[in-house]
């Protein structure tokens, strides 16, 4: 059943929901066990709190030993900060990363624990410049990830894309050299590049225009950060000029209703992280964030975690808390859901499997999708 404001305009998309979304409750089991799409995960920010202390230790690198201090240094503090600071979150793990074994390790256990979360697609993305401190080569901090993907993938059933991340720091013509370096791993799962980085420093990703219009024509697909800073949408509406299908976060075009129009018009996603958004104190509260809002302006998004460690968070964890305090129900969860599957940089006959595996199983649960939610 829909519901109904009182100027007879529907409240929402699903409504009425049987299972209710409170943790524990049943409601929160169902997404747990639910089969997810995950478009929006960094590889540095989901380290494992032991690996991390067997990787300092054998590395040599001065960083905590014990679990309950690499605990505190690897999960950000919860108090909203900035976004210069939650990427200083990032220092440690990029520290310990710096050898080809690590790296494939990481992305191996990565791939496990989102399995476990029934993550069934999830698409990986690091900055392999960032990981050549000690030696490594451009290629070889491409090759280990594409290694760590194809063990993951065997050992579980998901399916993995990888992204590459070109640094808004790094010069121009570094990024270029990337963009072409990663079109050479499409036959190892690299899918796309992106642009990330401190915003508030390097505003323009039009700087790297040049990288984006090599990995197009070699090609990847593209997708750039935008919008963790409150800026009236400025950041998002520039990354439109790139061109990208898909936006990372980019929750900030709410301010702008024109630029939201836009991205409905021209089916730009927004590969929202509410979680983290809150950390980089994008906005205040979690109730703040316009997931919700935008999704029913008809603003197309998917629901990631961003950054697992660092957040604290797993996928099914994240999407009961935004339900909570945004009201997204479960069939608007699950619309958002299979939406990533659509917008997947993965060939349109495995998003075809994923999308039939996805609705079979969502057949044991009608509360998902309601006849009148269609
Ligand atoms: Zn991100």
């Amino acid at each position: 059943m829909k519901r109904f404001n009182e100027e007879g305009a529907p409240l929402s998309d699903g409504g009425g929901d049987p299972l209710q979304l409170t943790s524990g409750g049943p409601g929160a089991r169902l997404i747990a066990e639910m089969p997810k799409a995950e478009l929006h995960l960094h590889l540095d920010g989901s380290l494992r709190v032991t690996t991390a202390l067997e990787l300092a230790a054998t590395r040599d690198v001065d960083a905590p030993r014990t679990y309950a201090e690499m605990f505190a240094a690897l999960v950000w503090d919860p108090h909203p900060t900035s976004q210069a600071n939650l990427l200083r979150a990032f220092e440690l793990p990029v520290a310990l990363m710096q050898d080809a074994e690590a790296l494939e390790r990481v992305t191996i256990e990565l791939i496990e624990a989102k399995a476990s979360d029934n993550v069934e697609y999830l698409e990986i993305r690091w900055a392999p410049l960032l990981h050549i401190q000690r030696g490594l080569s451009d290629a070889e901090a491409i090759e280990a990830v594409c290694r760590g993907r194809r063990e993951g993938m065997r050992r579980t059933d998901a399916t993995v894309g990888l992204i590459c991340v070109a640094v808004r720091s790094h010069p121009p013509e570094d990024n270029r050299r990337l963009a072409a370096l990663a079109a050479d791993y499409q036959d190892e799962g690299v899918v796309a590049l992106d642009l990330a980085g401190l915003e508030a420093h390097y505003p323009d990703p039009l700087d790297h225009r040049a990288a984006f219009e090599v990995a197009a024509a070699a090609g990847l697909r593209t997708t750039v950060h935008a919008g963790e800073l409150q800026d009236g949408g400025a950041g998002v509406r520039r990354a439109l000029e790139l061109g990208v299908p898909r936006v990372a976060h980019g929750a900030t075009a709410i301010a702008d209703p024109q630029l939201c129009a836009d991205l409905r018009a021209r089916e730009v996603t927004l590969d929202v992280c509410p979680t983290s958004n809150v950390q980089a104190a994008t906005f205040a509260r979690l109730e703040d964030h316009p997931v919700a809002a935008l999704h029913r302006l008809g603003v197309p998004v998917s629901i990631s975690t961003d950054d697992p460690t660092i957040s604290n968070i797993t996928l099914s964890e994240e999407l009961v808390a935004v339900s909570a305090a945004t009201g997204l129900t479960l069939p608007e969860l699950w619309r958002i859901n299979l939406h990533g599957l659509d917008v997947a940089f993965v060939e349109p006959d495995r998003a075809s499997e994923l999308r039939a595996r996805f609705r079979r199983w969502a057949d044991w649960a009608p509360e998902l999708a309601p006849a009148d939610a269609e």
